[in-house]
């Protein structure tokens, strides 16, 4: 075995013992259950860790990731877990979550062949192609990030769509529907206020988030003189 896994699986028995050591028998306690509040569906980027940005711990915090943070009905791996995590873990909330200079939005926007995956991205260019006319507006700088913002509330839009979200609303589960952006530069979660927690509250919700998009992008031209 190379030298540089054999430095990964030092690194975890040393953090294993670090972790029992400072909260005796947790992991005794996460083998009799799981009850995580949360389900993460975001960007498979390993600069994005789901569980590290936003300080939790294991047991607290179900994750779905694929590149470009992509929900769509057709995706038996995502509706499963989504199936999982609401019918079965009942967590509370699903949080979408994109990135600032996403490589997946980037190669979409701006039509780059990468290979196999440029398939998959066919559902982000479907969100360019949506929104094309307001995203030639902007200055080229702002465009990746732009889509960004906007492919996380399509799919935030597409989770509220699914049977899963949808049959839970239904039965009276409560479940609510986020959509957030990391900032790659600063390490910081935005909320881009794509909050859902019923049905009938889907559109309204998704046109007030993408006009606040709007507005923001608005507000960092510089003033016409
Ligand atoms: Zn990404």
């Amino acid at each position: 075995m190379s030298t540089e896994l054999q430095e990964l699986l030092d690194n975890n028995r040393q953090w294993a013992a670090d972790t029992e050591a400072r909260e005796p028998g947790f992991f005794s306690r996460l083998l009799r259950q799981q009850t995580p509040q949360y389900l993460w569906i975001g960007c498979a980027d390993s600069r994005v860790p789901a569980n590290e940005l936003v300080n939790l711990l294991p047991g607290e915090l179900f994750v779905h990731r694929n590149v470009a943070n992509v929900v769509v009905h057709s995706d038996l791996n995502c509706l499963s877990v989504m199936q999982f995590a609401v019918d079965q873990l009942q967590v509370k909330h699903v949080i979408i979550v994109g990135h600032s200079n996403c490589g997946g939005v980037k190669a979409a926007l701006q039509d780059r062949r990468v290979g196999l995956v440029d398939n998959w991205l066919r559902h982000v260019q479907d969100v360019r192609n949506a929104h094309q006319s307001w995203l030639d507006t902007l200055p080229e700088s702002q465009r990746v990030d732009a889509l960004c913002e906007l492919n996380v509330l399509e799919q935030a839009r597409n989770a509220c769509q699914t049977t899963v979200v949808q049959d839970a609303w239904a039965r009276g589960q409560a479940v609510v529907v986020h959509g957030w952006v990391y900032g790659l530069h600063n390490g910081l979660l935005e909320d881009l206020r794509m909050t859902v927690a019923c049905a009938e509250d889907v559109h309204s919700a998704y046109r007030r988030a993408l006009a606040r998009v709007h507005q923001r992008y608005q507000d960092l031209r510089p003033p016409t003189p």
